[in-house]
């Protein structure tokens, strides 16, 4: 693989995120199309029966939705179906946006995410900051993703269309907001577009239209978002034992019964190595391989491989295991201490611990003490850590899990986030 990886180009992963009806699936369906990632016939097939069904503006849209359609119909699809190429960048779509299990989605598919994109409606600033998109944006920051490009949508439709001030005014919002939230002002860009009319999301509007300002102060979308793609990775990073945490388990397939697909974090893989599963311990081979829908010999780290397993029972593969190195398998693990941003109070207190797709049921067993934002101890074992304050945690979990210092956690209890931050140390 050293030599073709010189090859190769770039890959980047997003999750997108807002307040329904904001116009994300539609703005995803129109990169697909302009990237040439599906085609006009594909969008007119799509076109014609959301008309019969009077949707015809949903057609964009759906191009999001088949993989959710094909998946209720068993067929074999990979996480990395939603993908597109620019010169320089491969890029996925993680994440079908408008999933009913939301939250759990979001945090596993942003573990695997680069960045964000926002979306957000031009005619809707109010109804949008109130609801969901602050609540992703909390999120997003929670889960650590640094990187966020803002589209602000539907400028087609406000009145007048492709007014400035109406841009002006959704972006100061928004920023507001973000910079709250602590995103950094240079990991932000707004970018004025409309999906469902196309301007500005992988073309530049024409200089005739209402739209020519947007080209003299913004790069399209998909400019931004190359400009925010991480470079290739580190031949370092390529040479650590494989990690890959499953996202997703096909079952089924007739020529590859058993395949599952993840972002790999670290490592390579190639077809026919043997590959341990944490935390069952069991060992498979690895018969195919695909990125981005080709077949291929061999993966790296930050590809979002479709990997076909045999010499496995299917039991062993669920979503949130980790494919590794049979040499170095990654540690199974009960107990973590993490340090975390309180987002609600916390107390010795049973919790949901998720990092990425893994998800695990146990308890705060320690709090170790309260840091301020140097990382200096504040107090030692306080009482209780309130929302807003940074603290040391111990936490134990019911089952033995497979994690690695580093990995980034979420808390959560009943449906809701209460704090959010890294593992520094592992025992079993
Ligand atoms: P989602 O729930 O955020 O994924 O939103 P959808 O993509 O499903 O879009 C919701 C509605 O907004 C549909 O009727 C779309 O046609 C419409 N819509 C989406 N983008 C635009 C846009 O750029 N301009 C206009 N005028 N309508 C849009």
């Amino acid at each position: 693989w050293n030599e073709e990886k010189s090859k190769r180009k770039a890959s980047a992963a997003f999750v997108v995120i807002g307040h329904v009806d904001h116009g994300k699936s539609t703005l995803m369906g129109r990169l697909l199309l302009d990237t040439g990632a599906v085609s006009q016939r594909d969008i007119d097939k799509y076109k014609k029966q959301a008309t019969e069904l009077g949707k015809a503006s949903f057609a964009l849209a759906w191009v999001m939705d088949t993989g959710s359609e094909e998946r209720e119909r068993g067929v074999t699809v990979d996480i990395a179906q939603h993908y597109f190429s620019t010169d320089n960048v491969d890029f996925t779509i993680l994440d079908a946006p408008g999933h009913r299990d939301f939250v759990p989605n979001m945090i596993g598919g942003a573990s695997m995410a680069d960045l964000a994109v926002l979306v957000v409606d031009a005619n809707q600033l109010e109804s949008g900051m109130k609801g969901q998109t602050r609540e992703h944006i909390l999120l997003a920051h929670a889960v650590g993703l640094q990187k966020l490009v803002v589209a602000v949508n539907k400028l087609d439709s406000t009145t007048p269309a492709w007014d400035q001030e109406i841009f002006r005014s959704v972006s100061a919002e928004v920023l507001k907001l973000l910079k709250q939230t602590g995103f950094t002002e240079e990991n932000v860009a707004v970018i004025p577009c409309s999906g469902l009319s196309g301007e500005n999301v992988a073309k530049a509007p024409a200089a005739s239209s209402g739209a020519a300002w947007v080209s003299k102060e913004h790069p399209t979308l998909l400019q931004q978002l190359e400009k925010f793609a991480p470079h290739l990775t580190s031949i370092d990073t390529v040479k650590k034992p494989l990690r890959l945490q499953i996202a997703d388990v096909f079952r089924g397939g007739i020529t590859n019964p058993l395949s599952i697909a993840g972002r790999i974090k670290s490592g390579n893989v190639q077809v026919g190595d043997s590959v341990t599963i944490q935390p069952s311990g069991e060992t498979a081979t690895i018969k195919g391989i695909e990125v981005s829908g080709e077949g291929r010999d061999w993966t790296v780290s930050d590809d979002i491989p479709t990997l076909h397993l045999v010499d496995i029972e299917p039991q062993h593969l669920r979503s949130g295991d980790v494919v590794c190195s049979s040499q170095k398998p990654v540690k199974v693990v009960k107990n973590i201490t993490a340090k975390v941003q309180a987002l609600d109070s916390l107390l010795p207190q049973r919790v949901d611990i998720h990092v990425g797709r893994l998800h695990v049921p146990g308890g705060i067993s320690h709090l170790v003490a309260t840091e301020d934002a140097r990382g200096e101890t504040l107090k030692k074992k306080p009482r209780i850590v309130k929302a807003g304050q940074r603290a040391v945690i111990r936490l134990a979990l019911d089952d033995g899990v497979p994690l690695e210092d580093g990995d980034r956690i979420v808390l959560r209890t009943d449906g809701s986030t209460i704090a959010a931050g890294r593992i520094e140390a592992i025992s079993l």
